[in-house]
């Protein structure tokens, strides 16, 4: 993509009303815009972030069974008054058409997807079942001051698990769980996984995924040297300092977090509010055990630039970025052009700033856009075919074979 070309650029300054760092550094950098509080624009950049997090998700859901589907977020107001969540679920955006019926804009889904697979769901033959989607979630938030990790419209993987029993349940969460880690660990994030009551859904357990971050809403205890977390906003059964109950080695410490997905064991709550019948293996009737996951996705994006930043900017992990490559010429030259087109001819995802501005201005940029490799074009580089290369993450540059470069980024 050629900086030239682009409507959205990086900025001088960050916004005046920006609380948070991400919140910052995303509209600095062009990466957002915020239309209202909780509700934002996702510029190319953004966008191209967004992509590479689903991508992630994807391939881990469809690796467990997953069936992405895509369901709608324009729901009747009939299917949440059947479950009772009309009116209990406060966070309900709610509206009326000129023809007087009342909707509801999908905050989750659980009360399309249920009825729509019952529809498939015929006997313990069609067991278990897991579709998911990606798609925009609206939520009547009462305060939205995280950037973009607290939306009042924000973007989630939810996925729903229809099974014959607790033990199936039980046995794929634990598929689950290790899937959401691989999902974590492959945007470079260390998740926690909490144990914590069921919320707004019902009295069952429920497992949330914690990344440690100061920008985070939830406390949290932890474990040095064994994975215990627990959520303290629910959990008072632990303190700080007490020792840890799973491996006894190490005293619990304090944390704020912020939760990037979780577990829902919903039980029979929906499959009974929709009447969603399926025939055991002994011809009896029985209700299916559910169960939902979420994953925050632009929440996600959110905790990465809190965790991953410097005083210059943002710093992507590789398989996130919106670009691999930021190259930059010194100077307007047909070599920059031809790296530009090697590059792509190569498979790599490259943003050239090819605007005819300051190169300070360039190199501050790159900064703050925060691509994983930053390449100069300097005059030497008609000649030598070299190019200047530096990792976002390092101060000082190398000079290299265009070649070698590309090859070195292969074998990575
Ligand atoms: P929270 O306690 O933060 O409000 P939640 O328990 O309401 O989260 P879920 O309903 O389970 O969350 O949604 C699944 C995931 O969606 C969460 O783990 C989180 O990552 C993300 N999420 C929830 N609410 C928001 C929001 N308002 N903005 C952005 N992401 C959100
Ligand atoms: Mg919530």
């Amino acid at each position: 993509m050629k900086m030239s070309r682009m409507g959205a650029r990086p900025e001088k300054m960050a916004p005046k009303d920006a609380e948070t760092i991400n919140h910052k550094l995303l509209v600095q950098a062009g990466f957002v815009r915020q239309l209202m509080a909780g509700v934002y624009t996702y510029l190319p950049f953004g966008l191209r972030v967004l992509r590479n997090i689903e991508k992630i998700i994807r391939e881990e859901m469809d690796a467990i069974g997953g069936e992405e589907i895509l369901m709608p977020m324009l729901h009747p107001a009939e299917i949440w008054k059947k479950t009772g969540g009309w009116d209990s679920v406060d966070i309900l955006f709610k509206l009326t058409s000129r023809t007087d019926r009342d909707y509801a804009l999908g905050s989750s889904q659980e009360e399309v997807v249920t009825p729509t697979m019952k529809e498939f769901i015929r006997s313990y033959r069609d067991l278990p079942r897991m579709p998911y989607h990606i798609q925009w979630k609206f939520r009547d938030e009462l305060r939205s001051k995280s950037g973009i990790m607290r939306g009042r419209e924000f973007l989630m993987k939810d996925m729903y698990s229809f099974h014959l029993d607790q033990a199936d349940f039980d046995r794929f969460y634990e598929i689950a769980k290790s899937a959401y880690l691989k999902v974590f660990s492959r945007m470079g994030l260390d998740a926690k996984v909490t144990e914590a009551s069921g919320g707004d859904f019902s009295e069952k357990i429920s497992y949330e995924f914690e990344v440690l971050t100061d920008a985070g809403e939830v406390n949290i205890l932890y474990c040095d040297s064994c994975e215990f977390c627990a959520n303290v906003d629910d959990l008072s059964n632990y303190k700080e300092g007490d020792k840890c109950p799973k491996c006894g080695k190490s005293k619990l410490k304090p944390s704020v977090a912020a939760e990037v997905g979780n577990v829902f064991d919903l039980g029979q709550k929906y499959s009974k509010a929709f009447d969603m019948k399926v025939a055991n293996d002994k011809g009896e009737m029985i209700y299916p055990i559910m169960g939902c996951y979420g994953i925050g996705i632009t929440r996600t994006m959110g905790v990465i630039v809190e965790k991953f930043h410097d005083d210059k900017g943002i710093i992507w992990p590789k398989n996130i970025a919106p670009f691999m490559v930021h190259l930059i010429d010194i100077k307007q030259n047909d070599k920059a052009l031809e790296i530009y087109q090697l590059l792509q001819a190569k498979g790599i995802e490259v943003l050239w700033d090819d605007r005819d501005i300051n190169v300070g201005v360039k190199f501050s940029d790159a900064d703050l856009i925060g691509c994983p490799w930053r390449l100069v074009v300097s005059e030497k580089s008609m000649s030598t075919n070299e190019i200047e290369v530096k990792a976002r993450q390092n101060d000082e540059p190398e000079m290299m074979n265009v070649e070698s470069f590309i090859n070195s980024l292969k074998s990575d």
